[in-house]
């Protein structure tokens, strides 16, 4: 699947998130939950938003992590299946990957933490084993950056709840 990059969502309201989900044929985590609404040329789900087509895995992103998906993002359905909405059948491509790259070379000893770094900081935190200092040092920042970033304290969260 060609990556696809991103731009951010907005904010979702819970009636918007009501109807979001209403629109998807929730199924088992490990199969995929299509979208029951009208598509686009390409397959994805359209799901309107502020009058605004938006892809409905990337809205269906966005809900399950409570986060927005930051502009140039590089955004992956790892089902190969574009209707599917399932949220942990969608990964956030990053500059991870090159981040991680210019790590083990030494060159990010200045590394910013750009908007997909946090999302992926986030996933990392809530799905993996492992622990904030050793995201902070795969990164090249503090612990407390990795803190921050993992309580929302520093970046605006969707909807209010529980960090994923
Ligand atoms: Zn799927």
């Amino acid at each position: 699947m060609k990556p696809k990059f991103g731009r951010p969502i907005g904010t979702l309201s819970g009636e918007d998130i009501e109807r979001f989900w209403a629109k998807v044929d929730i199924r088992s985590d490990d199969l995929c939950w299509e979208w029951k609404a009208s598509r686009n040329i390409d397959d994805y789900g359209q799901f309107s938003l502020g009058g605004k087509p938006r892809r409905a895995n990337r809205v269906a992103w966005s809900i399950a992590y409570h986060a927005d998906i930051p502009t140039g993002l590089v955004f992956r359905h790892k089902c190969d299946n574009p209707p599917c909405c399932n949220p942990s059948h969608l990964e956030i491509g990053t500059t991870f990957d090159n981040t991680i790259d210019m790590t083990k070379r030494g060159r990010a000893s200045h590394l910013r933490l750009l908007g997909a770094d946090v999302l992926e900081i986030r996933r990392l935190y809530a799905s993996s084993t492992m622990t904030q200092k050793e995201i902070a040092n795969l990164f090249g920042v503090d612990q407390s950056t990795i803190s921050n970033v993992t309580t929302g304290r520093r970046w605006r969260p969707l909807l209010e709840g529980p960090t994923p």
